[in-house]
Formats: structure tokens, sequence, C-alpha cells
């Protein structure tokens, strides 16, 4: 990559999320990819990008803890579903008909909507095939990047997507010799999809590959009571103990959803450091339940937030993810629960921890990677509101983000991507739909 301008961000006010919360009505410089300096006032030297922020929120990146890129395009095409008739009937035949073609025009539709509304990373699900793919066009996007192909090795719980456990465990190798640390922004994740469609040996040796290469694995899991049902009747256990008896709970293995996990469950995961994504707005659709997350986070649960993939949501916009995280806590633990402030940590600080980057992601700090998004605050829904939590959380929307830098670099402008044509990226995405849908449910 071309060695980048400083930029220098002024007049922001800064939502830092550092230790001590500050907000700041202060200056940010970026160079080398990194902020170098958060002050009351900054001497330009001559070299650097000036954006001025003055009016505006400047706030860390966004972490979108959990998606699937290569459902981006079937949005809209499974509403109203039960998860396991969801999979079976509508995502999986579309995943298994991607073309290479069809799947990289997925991954920039989700990657153009996700980095406009301010996600600056991701933790990715991939689908069977073609995986290189998600890294080339993440890598091409400048997104800050996790992920890795999906395994399902259960021949009768797979569908179309089954393939055999050898054959994916090699390519999944594969890929992280190819993408794992290529650059400083891809990391790869074991995806095995979830224990429904894996089998035991499959599970170890995910285990052993992840020590092996010490990586992330990632898996859904505990999303819903007839998936919890099909695990216990095959092993006599529930989900997430099932996957603990396989040597498969700690801090590097991110379990999504958890929306009915038994208080033995819950305190495994505590006690093991294993991180869980919430996706609010995709338990609701799906009718899989409200996580009770705010019991969980008082039981000490390291927790992200994710919005799923495109067709069980159907916005990844992280504003409205967190909104939502907060609202539906309170009717059960009242309106206290989840305030607002959590939910931005959750969207930050919560998902830099689980991706075991707390120390350089998640906070506007000097040393950080310069991660940071500046909000626009003119729209009327937001324009009045003082308190930046409050503002962010409940009024603001992807709408309001206006630039969006990933290690520095420049990825939205003025609300404008910098690397990928909008119109163009859309145009071809409904070309590649329409035949995607054809190949899918008419052979
Ligand atoms: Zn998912």
């Amino acid at each position: 990559m071309l060695e980048q301008k400083p930029i220098l961000i002024r007049s922001g006010t800064l939502v830092t999320m550092n230790p001590r919360r500050e907000v700041l009505e202060a200056d940010l410089l970026i160079a080398g990819g990194r902020i170098t300096q958060i002050a009351k006032s900054i001497s330009p030297r001559g070299d650097e990008e000036i954006i001025e922020a003055k009016g505006r929120w400047v706030i860390p990146g966004l972490i979108q803890a959990h998606t699937h890129l290569c459902q981006a395009l079937f949005r809209g095409q499974a509403d109203d579903m039960l998860l396991l008739d969801w999979l079976k009937k509508r995502i999986w035949p579309l995943e298994a008909a991607h073309s290479p073609e069809s799947l990289r025009r997925s991954a920039q539709v989700g990657l153009l909507e996700m980095q406009l509304s301010g996600t600056t990373s991701i933790l990715d699900m991939g689908t069977i095939h073609h995986s290189h793919i998600l890294f080339e066009e993440a890598e091409r996007s400048g997104m800050r990047y996790w992920g890795g192909k999906c395994l399902m090795d259960l021949k009768g719980s797979s569908g179309l997507l089954y393939q055999e456990r050898g054959e994916s465990l090699k390519e999944s190798e594969d890929l992280i010799k190819t993408w794992h640390g290529k650059s400083e922004r891809l990391s790869y994740a074991i995806a095995p999809r979830f224990a429904v469609s894996c089998s035991e040996k499959l599970l170890k040796e995910v285990v052993a590959l992840q020590h092996k290469h010490s990586v992330l694995v990632h898996t859904h899991a505990s999303e819903s009571l007839e998936e919890i049902a099909l695990i216990r009747k095959r092993t006599g256990k529930t989900n997430v103990d099932y996957l603990q008896s396989l040597g498969l709970l700690g801090p590097q293995t991110v379990i999504v959803h958890g929306v009915h996990l038994t208080a033995k469950e819950l305190r495994a995961m505590v006690k093991t450091q294993t991180p869980l994504v919430h996706c609010p707005s995709s338990n609701l659709k799906l009718a899989s339940g409200i996580a009770p997350i705010e019991h969980y986070r008082q039981q000490g649960l390291v927790l992200g937030l994710g919005s799923d993939g495109a067709p069980c949501n159907n916005s990844m916009d992280p504003f409205i993810e967190m909104r939502l995280a907060a609202l539906i806590q309170k009717p059960k633990f009242g309106p206290q629960a989840l305030p607002a402030r959590y939910a931005l940590e959750m969207a930050t600080l919560g998902g830099a921890q689980l991706l075991g980057r707390s120390h350089d992601l998640g906070s506007l700090e000097e040393g950080k990677m310069a991660d940071v998004v500046v909000v626009d605050r003119s729209h009327p829904s937001v324009a009045t509101v003082e308190c930046p939590y409050s503002a962010l959380v409940y009024s603001c929307l992807g709408r309001d983000v206006e630039h969006v830098f990933i290690g520095g670099q420049a990825v939205v402008l003025d609300k404008t991507h910098q690397v990928y044509n909008q119109q163009q990226v859309i145009a071809e995405a409904q070309e590649s739909l329409t035949q995607l849908r054809r190949r899918a449910f008419t052979q």
C-alpha cells in the first residue's frame, strides 16, 4: 500500500471510549496508520490532509462481530421464517448456488453498506466454496477483516453445503497459510457453522487446527430451541456444554447468539473468557428469542455486537443494532438496563476484546490503530442531542456517518465510498442476484 499522508481531524467532539470514557473537544492526528496525537489544538506541519470536524462526533470505528458477507445478496429473499426452515429452504440453496462472481458481488454490496455506516472491522462467516474471494474483496475495500470458510460435514443436516471433513479442513488450512496475517488487516477465523451440521470428529480437529495456527474459531450456538433440542438428542448435552466437552471454549472461540444459555453454560463461558456476540435483530426476526444480555453482562461475559447476515436482519447498520440491543433489555430488566454508553462499548471495546485486539482497537487513544469515524450531527433527529451516547445509540443511523478511516486509510469521505463505485456495485449485484436465484431455485 502507498504511504498515506498524515491526517489531522480538527475541532471534533471526541467520544474516546478510553478507560476514563473522556469526551473531549480536541484535534486528532493520524500518521502511519495509527493515532499519534490527541490534543486540544495540534498545529499542522503542512503535509497533512485536514478534516474539519467541528460540531461532529468523532468515534472509534464500529466493530461488527458477526456477519455473513456471502449472504448480503440474499437480503429480502428469506423473510418471516423460523431458523431451520430459513436455512434449509432459502439460505443454503442460495449459498450453494454462488458462483465466484456472485460471491464477489455479494461481498462488495455488504462491505459497501457496512463501511458507509461506520463499520471498520468485521468477523465474517464465509460459505463453503470460493472463500478466497471474500479475502480479496475485504483487502480491496480496506476493511479490517476476520473470516473463514464454513465447515459442514454432517450429510443429513448440511443440505447442498455438505463437504467431506478432510477436504474442508485441508481447504481451511490452505486459506490460513495464504491469508492469515497477509496484511495487518486480514486474519483467519475457522468457522464450523453450528454443531447441528458438524461431526464430533470435525469439531475436535477444529480445536487442533486452532491451536496449531493460533487463530479464532467462530461458530453459532444456542440460537434457537429447535437447534438445542437436536444437539441434546444427539449428544445428551446442551449446546455450549457440548462445545466445552470438545475443548472448544476459550478466549479465542467466538460464540454467536447464546440466546438460551443455561446457568452452567454461562458460568463456563465467563470462567473460560469465551466471548459472545449478541445479534438482537436476527434473534428477533427469526423468532429465536431475546438473549438476557443484561444478565450476561452482570456476570462478566465478554460481549460484542453483530447484525448477522443481511437476510435475517435486513440491515447491517451498526447504529440500528446498538439501539435495539439497548431497547430490548428494558422490558425485562428495567429502563436502566443496558444503558446507551454500554451499547456503544459493545460495538467498540467489546468487539476489540472479542477479537483479541483490545491493545490497539476499540477506542481513540494515542498509539492505537487509526480506525476512526466522523459522525455528522446535522440531521433533525440528532442535531439537538447533547449527550453523545444518547445521540449515537438512540438517534443516529448509518446515514449520519460522514467519514471513515481504517488504519489511517480514508475509506469513506463526505458519505462517499472511496474504493467502490456505489451505482456500479448495486447494478452488478442486482444482475448477479437474478442469475443466482435462477440457479438456486429452478434447477
Ligand atoms: Zn450468523
